[in-house]
């Protein structure tokens, strides 16, 4: 079967003019040609900033760009039509489209309530200040620009648990309303982690769980995406999502790609909360991201043979997605922790080019960042294209050094030319030696990332040796595959 390849394909400062779902279309086949098959597009709905929001924070799900609503018909990325047309255009070259699902929390909302609410400490939301007392909550939201088209629920307080704005005192809190409980199964940073902003949904409460069923069952019935990338899976009841997907795998008829966001770098949250998820779907590789760092900050002392361990592409690869970046962690973004350009290339051979883990890449680091003046990943469409047709067969793992790490892939006969060597390091340059497979006996490889000239030719015993330069990454395919490389990228 042909390597997947996931693109995210929005950063956070794209300009607000509303182009997003139109350069899909007109991008659509060039991504397909590229190497990318499965592409996740950011929320589509209306958010609290109108035509200025990334969509993180949602206003109305059913307002996909059609209504007059926070100041615009369109979202950020152009209008419903647009959406859809983008959509049937990556679909018709081939490629998956996955939808970003945000349901912990909505903002922007129309009117006030009042409500009786206790406030929570913010670094312990078990701990209750004070007596239970009355807030001005915002919590109405009645859509009245969409006039309750495709849906006539509106939303009050008695389907959120919380808040974080008192109006009527002006007061920033953690507000847990009356008769509600924070989730129990939960992240348990802050002591409890239901609550990350704006209005927080009440996930167990029946007319909440019935609500986000019948939209995802309208939402797959308008658009048809393949799957879905889930967001802040560690601010909302575990068992929700478990329960959402079988509901939109079952009204799809068909197995739905599913991967959560679970911003955690301790391995053990991920593996219980795919535990609790029955593995119904992939989590982002967060531990990963985080060693890539601490090797790219480490002035070569981080020790490259512990890369995978406590990761979810170590333990767990069939339910790992592996990114280098994404809109939180790049630069001016809340979980700021940015790659530094020096191992980006290593670290997209290395998510790109294994076996283990389904890999994203960051259109940041595909197109670069314009309003950071940050240019794309040198080599990056050249390994996606080597992932597409070469990275595949037997896997050799060589990370038992401190510095210079490296694997081979033997090659499948399905895929002409298949089979590579990536050697990489944090520190000066090194050599290694390889097994690439017996029946590549007397084959010429060459350094398909360009860092290193001259070949290296496989020994008769199926060995070779190969080498890297300082702080960097060589990637060795065959001489056939090289030149193809050479037209093609
Ligand atoms: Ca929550």
């Amino acid at each position: 079967m042909d390597n997947v390849t996931m693109m995210q394909y929005f950063e956070w400062y794209l300009p607000e003019n509303g182009t997003l779902w139109k350069r899909c279309s007109t991008r659509a086949e060039s991504l397909k040609k590229a190497g990318i098959n499965m592409v996740w597009l950011p929320p589509a709905y209306k958010g609290a900033a109108g035509s200025g929001s990334v969509g993180y924070d949602v206003y109305d799900v059913y307002d996909l760009g059609e209504f007059d609503q926070k100041g615009s018909a369109r979202t950020k990325y152009g209008t419903k039509d647009e959406y859809l047309e983008a959509v049937r255009a990556l679909q018709n070259q081939g490629i998956q489209v996955l939808a970003d699902i945000v349901l912990n929390h909505r903002m922007g909302a129309d009117g006030t309530e009042t409500v009786m609410a206790e406030e929570c400490l913010n670094t312990d939301r078990n701990k209750d200040i004070g007596e239970e007392r009355q807030i001005t909550a915002w919590t109405r939201f009645d859509f009245p620009g969409r006039a309750g088209k495709y849906s006539a629920f509106r939303w009050n307080a008695s389907h959120f648990s919380g808040t974080d704005w008192d109006e009527g005192a002006k007061r920033k809190g953690i507000f847990r309303f009356a008769g509600k409980n924070w989730e129990r199964k939960i992240d348990d940073e802050n002591g409890n982690y239901d609550y990350l902003m704006g209005a927080d949904l009440d996930t167990d409460q029946p007319e909440v769980v019935k609500e986000t069923a019948d939209w995802g069952k309208w939402y797959l019935d308008t658009v048809h995406m393949d799957g879905f990338r889930l967001d802040a899976v560690k601010h909302i009841g575990f068992d929700f999502y478990r329960e959402w997907l079988k509901c939109m795998r079952a009204h799809a008829g068909r197995d739905l790609f599913a991967v959560g966001e679970y911003w955690s770098r301790d391995l053990k949250k991920l593996t219980e909360y795919l535990e609790v998820l029955e593995h119904s779907l992939s989590l982002f590789d967060v531990p990963l991201h985080f060693h890539f760092l601490e090797a790219a900050a480490s002035n070569g002392n981080y020790d490259m043979s512990r890369l995978y361990e406590n990761t979810l592409t170590g333990t767990d690869p069939e339910h790992a997605v592996t990114f280098v970046d994404n809109h939180d962690t790049q630069p001016g973004q809340a979980l700021y922790s940015f790659i530094p350009a020096w191992f980006k290339p290593a670290a997209y051979a290395l998510i790109l080019l294994r076996a283990a883990g389904t890999p994203c890449v960051f259109y940041g680091d595909y197109y670069g960042i314009a309003r950071d003046g940050i240019g794309a990943v040198p080599g990056l469409a050249r390994f996606i294209k080597i992932r597409e047709k070469y990275a595949y067969g037997k896997e050799n793992l060589y990370f038992d050094h401190p510095s210079v790490v490296g694997f081979t892939r033997e090659g499948d006969t399905d895929y002409p030319d298949s089979g590579i060597a990536v050697l990489l390091t944090d520190s000066t340059a090194g050599k290694k030696r390889m097994y690439m497979g017996i029946q590549h006996a007397g084959k010429h490889m060459a350094d398909a990332a360009g860092r290193i000239s001259g070949t290296v030719t496989v020994g008769t015993d199926g060995w070779a040796e190969f080498c890297v330069g300082d702080g960097s990454v060589s990637v060795w395919v065959f001489e056939n595959a090289w030149k193809t490389l050479c037209i093609e990228t």
